[in-house]
Formats: structure tokens, sequence, C-alpha cells
């Protein structure tokens, strides 16, 4: 097996190769890594943006959404058995400030990130912390527990939302709008737009059986969305694109009084007629940011358990890890919807 890592700072230069297999510290369990998936976040890093340059220390190996087996248990771990199958939360937190101290650990100041600042999951082992852990049950098979952690991102922005019997629009279909508006169909939404301009990833968001699956460059789309709302406008707003036109132009056609969760992350600053848009509309903007410990984890699970079948249209790819450069070049292309990385031979 291999580990993918960045060797040297410059864009474009990866090996793979074995790295020593240590030990778990105390508190720690190492996992032997069966499936993982590709986040936007590894494809950011693999791409060497301005973002990883400032942020990564190499070498470094990435990937932070995974399942696995127990393999080895550090001293002061209770609990769990060699062999346990288990998913973890790859965020970090310090436990002890005052937002963990208060159930919000998920804005945690000190979080570590595991793939980011500590080494990840596209390896043979990966090091977590027992604390961390999810258990993950028999029903669930590895493709699906692979990815807790994004489904989890879209989990913790619709919860927070409050979707039932509103009228909702997703703006962006990557995969974690594609997971979103599954879930948002599954927690009782009056009814689900999406709008995607690429359109391999509409196609996989019309497969999800929407109300609407809209190309945000049709010079109609905005009419379509508001005649699907009666004419009002949606009552939530999911944005998952990170586009800040895209959040500008939802800002105008949402009912007054709208819910927005903002999920996804701008590369710059975004400009926001906020008066007008915002405080007279009385909207209601939420920033979205990892997922909650650990209800959003009792909540993913619930899903996957349900709706194997929503899962298996959003998980597009499932590729021997060997072929991660080809996993990386479909989400250059958005030729897909979430990949998930074999690790397993
Ligand atoms: P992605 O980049 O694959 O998906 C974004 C999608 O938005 C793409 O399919 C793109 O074609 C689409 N898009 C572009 N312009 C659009 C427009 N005008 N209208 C509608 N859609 C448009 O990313 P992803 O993995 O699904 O993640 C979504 C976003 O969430 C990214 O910005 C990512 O950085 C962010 N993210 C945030 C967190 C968090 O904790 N807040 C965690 C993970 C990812
Ligand atoms: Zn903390």
């Amino acid at each position: 097996m291999f580990t993918i890592a960045k060797t040297e700072a410059a864009r474009g230069i990866w090996s793979a190769f074995k790295e020593p297999l240590s030990e778990p510290a105390r508190g720690m369990v190492m996992v032997d890594v069966i499936a993982a998936g590709i986040c936007g976040t590894d494809y950011h890093i693999y791409s060497w943006d301005a973002w990883s340059a400032g942020r990564i220390k190499t070498p470094m190996t990435i990937g932070h959404e995974f399942v696995g087996r127990i393999s080895a248990i550090g001293e002061g771990v209770t609990g769990y058995s060699i062999g346990d199958r288990v998913s973890a939360e790859c965020h970090i937190a310090c436990g002890e400030c005052h937002f963990c101290r208060t159930g919000n650990a998920h804005i945690c100041e000190k979080t570590s990130i595991l793939g980011v600042d500590r080494p990840g999951a596209f390896a043979e082992q990966v090091e977590v912390p027992a604390s961390n852990l999810w258990r993950v049950p028999d029903a669930i098979p590895d493709k699906h527990a692979a990815v807790f952690d994004p489904v989890g991102n879209a989990m913790h922005m619709v919860a927070t939302a409050k979707v039932t019997a509103k009228n909702v629009l997703i703006v962006g279909g990557g995969p974690i709008g594609l997971f979103a508006a599954a879930i948002a169909k599954a927690h009782g939404a009056r009814t689900v737009a999406l709008q995607e301009p690429n359109q391999a990833r509409a196609a996989i968001a019309k497969s999800l059986d929407l109300d609407l699956v809209v190309n945000p460059r049709d010079p109609g789309a905005s009419e379509e969305i508001l005649a699907l709302t009666g004419g009002h406008g949606p009552e939530v707003v999911l944005e998952v694109s990170g586009n800040g036109k895209a959040l500008n132009a939802a800002l105008d056609i949402a009912a007054p009084g709208a819910t927005f969760a903002l999920l996804g992350i701008p590369a710059g600053l975004v400009e926001l007629d906020l008066g007008a848009k915002v405080v007279m509309k009385g909207v209601s903007l939420i920033g979205i940011t990892g997922r909650r410990m650990y209800e959003t984890w009792y909540q993913v699970e619930a899903f996957m358990l349900k709706n194997p079948d929503l899962m298996d249209k959003v998980i597009t790819h499932v590729l021997p890890a060997t072929d991660f450069a080809h996993g990386f070049e479909l989400m250059d292309e958005g030729a897909c919807g979430k990949i998930v990385l074999d690790f397993a031979d």
C-alpha cells in the first residue's frame, strides 16, 4: 500500500511511498484504512492553490474522510477492540475551550484537522484519537461509511436550516450539494430545487427525483424557481457553491424572512447589498462549518441506514486507491459526484 503525500511545495510533484507504521500514542488508536472519500479540500491541496501553500506543512499525508478497522489501541483507550469497523470525526477539537465545553466543538478555535494539520487517511493506516471514533453499523457498506464526513457537512447544514415543509433551493450540485438535496428530500421539504451549471452534476441531481433542477446560466432559471414556490421564492436556501454571484442571485429571489445556510467557501471577498437584500428582507444568514459533535453523526447514520439508494446515486465512482490521480482528474472536470478510493487490497 502507499501514502499519497506532497514531497515538495511545488505544484504537481507527488510521490507514493510506504510510511513506517508506529504504535498509537496514549488515547489514540491506529485504523487500517479500507476506503476513503476524496474531498474538495484534498483537491485544493493536490492542485496546491494559495490556501494550501499557506496552510499545509509538507510532506503531509492528505485525506480525512474514511472507514477502516482498528488495528492497534493506545494506552488508556477503553470501549474499542481490535477489528472494530470505524469512521472518525476529522476535526480534532481541544475539548477544553469555552466552545468545546458548551457543546460547540465544531467551532473550537484550536481544532487540528486530519489530512490538513496532521497525517491523514490516504494511507495504509491513520492514527486517530479514540474520542473521535464513530463505530459503523454492519448494515452500512464501506463505500457509504467512507463519506460520513461530507454527508455530515450536508446534514449539519440541512438540520440547521430546518427544511421540513419549506420550499428549499440548493445552490451548487457538487458532492455536498447533492447529499444536501437528498437529505432535504428525506427530511420532508415541501419542494427541493437545485441549481448547477455543470451538466454531468445536474444529471446526478435529476436522478434524485428533485422537484426542479436548473442551470443558473439559463435565462429562465429564476422564473422556474419562483414558479415552483408559488411566486414567493424559496424559504430556505442552502449555499454550497461558494459563488458570490450565485448567493446574490439567490438573495434576489428568496422569500422575505428566508433562512440562508452558507457552507460554500468563496475564493475571495463577496460584495452584498446587506441593507436591501438582508436587513430589509428579514433574511437570516447562517455560516455552517464542520459537523456537530456528535449529534450530526447520529443523524447521518440514520440517513445512511434508511437511504442507501440515495447514497449510491451521489457516490458515482469507487476507484482503486492507486488510481487517485484519475479521481482528481474527474474532479477537475466536474465529471463526477462523490469519489471513493478503495484501499482494501
Ligand atoms: P464543489 O466545488 O465540487 O461544488 C461546488 C459546485 O457549485 C460545483 O459543482 C459548481 O459547478 C457549482 N457552481 C458553480 N457556480 C454555480 C452557480 N452560479 N450556481 C450553482 N452552482 C454553481 O464542492 P463540494 O465538495 O460539493 O463543496 C461545496 C462547497 O463547500 C465548496 O465551496 C467547499 O469549499 C465548501 N466546503 C465547506 C465546508 C464547511 O465546513 N463549511 C466543508 C467542506 C466543503
Ligand atoms: Zn476547543
